[in-house]
């Protein structure tokens, strides 16, 4: 029999890891600079959080939510978003209490059962952030600068952000009134899923894809023309301060978001690199989410962005998996004693930060060189029964193809290696 992972859930391999890496880092790079604290949080949660959380008449938790019983049948969902589970975790360890202000970031493995395509998988990888407990316009323009910051500092250009603001509680009420007498004298043209949506949450019509529908819904009444004075103040100061600091935006009047526990500002940064799937990030207000999961009513503020889509997009512009870091030094050995020579410097090496790898088969000295031009190590030190007498040797700068003499110790052959470590 042979086993393959589960559709739409895939492996990274070590020679695309490049990227994954280099975004990783950059993330937590920028949450530095930007003061966010990572948390880590479980795979799983209780399904309500999703379903209350999320809303029960959205796509996500319609439609594409792993839910299974445990054995003492309680429901559990593999997260399919971390936003409920960030905000349940604010709840559960009193971090409200403490200090009502918190700037989070996260990173890590995603489930929806969606059609996987180009961008879209069923086990995907994001990072976010959340940033709890202040309504100001200026946390909103901070969690879309970090957005912006990440982007330039992973030299990605011709990006475009969509802006849009979709109110309060009850400025929804008043659109989707608005949404319900638009569309009862086109729903009957429109798909199934519109129809089951215009009696459960006229809102989500927006969120459908398929063509048939596009005519309607590009018709539709603009939230921002229903938005109460207070919401619209805020989306106009949002407005000033991204202006002030020069970051782009265009506004979307149609961009709602497929999650119900958004209100106000929304937010999605857009690649035309990625076709379809064209969402790189998206995010926005959650002021009612906090109350919602049970704790007291704190305004809040967030994004997530996909992984996969950043590295498609990086890949695309650079057309390679990107660069892991290379491989500092490889000691081809000769004989016993040249293996444990081989051996011992590499245990002394890699405890000072230095790259080492050595052959561990047994391998001819033609096979061993072969492996190590392969791999494309920085510097090569051949240890035969000379070397092993007289603990002196050659090391060779690989990319100079010069050689030095040198005295087979560790913090020679270290000297070596990090003195043009950052320099070549
Ligand atoms: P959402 O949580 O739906 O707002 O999605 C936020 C971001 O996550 C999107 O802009 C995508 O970059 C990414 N994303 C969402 N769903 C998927 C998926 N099924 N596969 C890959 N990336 C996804």
């Amino acid at each position: 029999m042979k086993y393959e992972s589960v559709r739409g859930m895939r492996d990274i391999l070590p020679g695309e890891i490049g990227y994954w890496k280099q975004v990783e880092e950059k993330v937590r790079e920028v949450a530095t600079c930007f003061h966010y604290g990572e948390i880590r949080l479980p795979l799983m949660e209780h399904t309500e959080i999703f379903s209350r959380g999320i809303g029960e008449e959205t796509d996500v938790v319609n439609k594409e939510m792993y839910t299974f019983l445990d054995k003492k049948n309680r429901s559990l969902t593999l997260r399919p978003e971390a936003t409920a589970s960030v905000v349940r975790a604010y709840l559960e360890h009193g971090l409200h209490i403490r200090e009502p202000f918190q700037k989070l970031f996260y990173i890590g493995p995603m489930f929806r059962y969606e059609k996987p395509q180009k961008g879209r998988s069923r086990q995907f990888h994001q990072y976010g952030v959340e940033a709890i407990g202040s309504l100001d316009p200026t946390l909103d323009v901070d969690v879309i600068s970090f957005a912006w910051t990440l982007m330039d500092m992973l030299g990605l250009s011709g990006l475009s952000l969509r802006l849009n603001s979709i109110g309060c509680a009850e400025d929804r009420r008043r659109y989707k009134k608005a949404l319900s007498g638009y569309f009862a004298i086109h729903i009957d043209e429109m798909c199934t899923d519109c129809q089951r949506r215009y009696d459960s949450n006229p809102l989500r019509i927006l969120d459908c894809k398929k063509s048939q529908c596009q005519p309607y819904i590009q018709q539709a009444p603009a939230s921002i023309d229903y938005l109460c004075a207070d919401c619209a103040r805020h989306f106009a100061e949002v407005q000033g301060y991204l202006d002030e600091l020069g970051l782009n935006y265009g506004i979307d009047a149609r961009l709602i978001r497929g999650l119900d526990y958004y209100t106000r500002t929304v937010f999605e940064l857009i690649s035309k690199d990625l076709g379809a799937q064209d969402a790189l990030l998206g995010g926005g207000r959650y002021d009612g989410l906090v109350e919602l999961l049970g704790g007291p009513a704190t305004p809040a503020v967030g994004f997530a962005g996909g992984m996969e889509r950043l590295i498609l997009v990086l890949q695309e512009k650079n057309g390679s998996f990107g660069q892991e870091k290379r491989l500092d030094l490889f000691l081809p050995a000769l004989g016993e004693k040249g293996r444990l020579l081989a051996l011992t410097l590499a245990q002394g090496l890699r405890s000072q930060g230095i790259s080492v790898d050595l052959d561990y088969r047994g391998r001819s000295l033609r096979k061993q060189l072969g492996y190590a031009d392969q791999v494309g190590v920085r510097y090569l030190i051949i240890l035969g029964e000379d070397e092993v007498t007289s603990r002196k040797g050659r090391i060779k700068n690989m990319d100079r193809g010069q050689e030095y003499e040198i005295a087979l110790t560790t913090d020679a052959i270290a000297r070596i290696v990090h003195g043009t470590k950052h320099g070549d």
